[in-house]
């Protein structure tokens, strides 16, 4: 089973990364060079984690140690969406390189397919508690984006929560210089994405798979929320593999060439989440897992569920 995901620009991207979204300054660091230091080459951040400059001090820290070279690693960010504006989009992606210290992403992904108006307030939010959008349209956002690959600040450049339509929208885009590389969306057995991902893949875009442990730590969790790494059920394929829940929750993904990014500050946990290659769950456990689907969502975005483009009112 590879390990990488080849993506439609040649490179190789490697099929697990580490998550850092909630990694709290003071820890990630230490999750980063934990994740290194057991094999993971793929990080995944974003501006909107306020934590780029200490993600940036683990990778330089394991960099320095002889550990790793900067060419190993497979770095990758998020425009957020207060840089929509196509002028806007090289300040969003400098800022986090300057936050990382490096010169380059491996992949650059527009966070949301929303633009939100512009300024310090990354969720700006009307008196009714909805986010306030710019005037911008996601097209505009990419011809920016496509500038990065152009200027050498980012070797590949993809989107994250779009739908269907929307990648279509980019794919038939008059002038279109770069195809996206990735689609970066929520995906685990209770959204297990087939429509979206089978598209993706049908037009050379690869899929990463956020919260494939259903995201226990998000901040609007509630109790009666389902609980992926709970679940009886995965559990008991878990046993016969003599595997953990989340073991499999990610071997999952990576049987469909879906990459995935397991978030863990945990030492122990991070390693455990990275010895998904050495069991295979048989086509019978994947099609029972795919059974477990109901279209159930731990990220909404619910505060823009007004928004032009909002991506999450059809199918897929
Ligand atoms: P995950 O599904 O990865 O779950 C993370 C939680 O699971 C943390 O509370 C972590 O605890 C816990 N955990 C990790 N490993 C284990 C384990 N082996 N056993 C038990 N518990 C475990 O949630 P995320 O929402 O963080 O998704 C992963 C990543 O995807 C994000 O960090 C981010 O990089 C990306 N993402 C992207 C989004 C987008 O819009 N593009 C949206 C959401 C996520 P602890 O850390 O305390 O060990």
């Amino acid at each position: 089973m590879a390990t990488i995901v080849k993506l439609n620009t040649g490179a190789q991207m490697p099929i697990v990364g580490l998550g850092t979204w909630k990694s709290p300054t003071g820890k990630v660091a230490e999750a980063v060079k934990a994740a290194i230091a057991v094999g993971y080459r793929h990080i995944d951040g974003a501006f909107v984690y306020q934590n780029e400059a200490e993600v940036g001090e683990g990778v330089h820290a394991m960099i320095k140690d002889g550990v790793v070279k900067r060419e190993d690693l497979f770095i990758v960010s998020k425009l957020w969406c207060t840089f929509h504006e196509k002028s806007l989009v090289r300040q969003g992606c400098e800022k986090t390189l300057s936050d990382l210290k490096l010169d380059y992403l491996d992949l650059y992904l527009v966070h949301w397919p929303m633009g939100f108006k512009a300024g310090n307030e990354n969720f700006p939010l009307d008196s009714t508690g909805e986010v306030i959008g710019d005037n911008t349209h996601f097209l505009e956002t990419w011809e920016g984006m496509e500038e990065l690959v152009d200027a050498g600040l980012v070797k590949a450049i993809g989107v994250s929560n779009f739908n269907k339509e929307q990648i279509e929208a980019i794919l038939n885009k008059p002038g279109l210089k770069y195809r996206p590389a990735n689609n970066q969306v929520e995906c685990h057995p209770y959204l297990t994405q087939e429509k979206l991902i089978n598209y993706c893949h049908s037009q050379g875009i690869s899929v990463t798979a956020y919260s494939p442990l259903g995201s226990p730590d998000r901040p609007w969790a509630k109790p009666d929320e389902p609980s992926l790494l709970e679940d009886t059920n995965i559990k008991a394929i878990a046993d016969k593999h003599n595997k953990t829940a989340a073991q499999v929750l990610i071997r999952f993904h990576i049987q469909r060439n879906v990459i995935v990014i397991p978030k863990s500050v945990t030492p122990q946990r991070i390693q455990e989440n990275f010895q998904v290659f050495d069991f295979e769950l048989t086509k019978e456990e994947m099609k029972t897992i795919l059974g477990f689907n109901r279209n159930w969502r731990g990220c909404p975005n619910q505060w823009s569920t007004k928004h032009k483009d909002y991506p999450f009112n059809t199918e897929f």
